[in-house]
Order: structure tokens, then C-alpha cells, then sequence
């Protein structure tokens, strides 16, 4: 079950600050505060999805566009065509906040991580 008294949740309220790179009536986009590469921002819905499998499951078609079109948005412009794009989905895959949301990584020369 969804609980709101995760990370993502109190920076949606505005309970916590964050670095925001961007934000609509649907969705934030903000810095990773521990940061993998040298762009790392996370882009979370505000609607109350645990992860990706239910954020597809429950979301609307709408909402789906918006997101992902969004993120590429956010992508290209701060990062230019050269990206990287990561959910975890569940603990064993990573995941460490249960609020849905998409890593984007940027930067010259990102070390592989599969294969
Ligand atoms: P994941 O492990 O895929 O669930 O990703 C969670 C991410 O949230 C990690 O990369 C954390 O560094 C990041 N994170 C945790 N707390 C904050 C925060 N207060 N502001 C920004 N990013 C955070």
C-alpha cells in the first residue's frame, strides 16, 4: 500500500525542499541529491503510485503521455540526446523510495552498467 510519508511525497507538499528543475499541475522534476553522474534528476508524478508496474497499471492514458513526453522534454534540455533512463522498480531491482519515479542521467561518457 502507498505511504505518504515518503521523501517524494513531503517534496510534492512542499514539506521538504528540493532543487527543481521543473514543475506542472502533474508531475515534479528534481536533483538527486546524491548524484550518480554529472546531470542527475528524478521526475515523479504527483499522483500516489508505489512504482512504474502501478503507476501504468492505475494512471491514465492521459497522465502517461504528459509523463513521458515531459521527461523527454526535461531530458533534451538538460542533457541534450545523450541520456540515460532508469526505474526501479521494487526493492530486489533498487528501488529505495516507494513513490514512483524515473532517474535521468547525463554527462559525457556514462559508464555502462548492463553488458
Ligand atoms: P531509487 O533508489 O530508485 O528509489 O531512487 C531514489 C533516489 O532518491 C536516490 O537516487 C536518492 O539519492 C534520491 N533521494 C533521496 N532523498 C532525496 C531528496 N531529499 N532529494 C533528492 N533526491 C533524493
Amino acid at each position: 500500500m502507498y505511504d505518504n510519508n515518503n521523501i517524494f511525497a513531503k517534496i510534492i507538499a512542499k514539506e521538504v525542499p528540493a532543487d527543481f528543475v521543473y514543475e506542472d499541475d502533474k508531475l515534479i522534476a528534481i536533483k538527486d541529491i546524491e548524484p550518480q553522474a554529472p546531470v542527475h534528476i528524478l521526475v515523479i508524478p504527483k499522483g500516489e503510485y508505489i512504482d512504474f508496474e502501478e503507476f501504468i497499471e492505475k494512471a491514465s492514458y492521459q497522465d502517461k503521455t504528459h509523463y513521458y513526453n515531459t521527461l523527454k522534454e526535461i531530458a533534451n534540455k538538460e542533457c541534450g540526446e545523450h541520456f540515460r533512463l532508469v526505474t526501479n522498480n521494487g526493492a530486489w531491482a533498487g528501488q529505495t523510495v516507494f513513490h514512483f519515479h524515473t532517474h535521468i542521467l547525463g554527462g559525457k561518457n556514462l559508464a555502462p552498467t548492463l553488458g
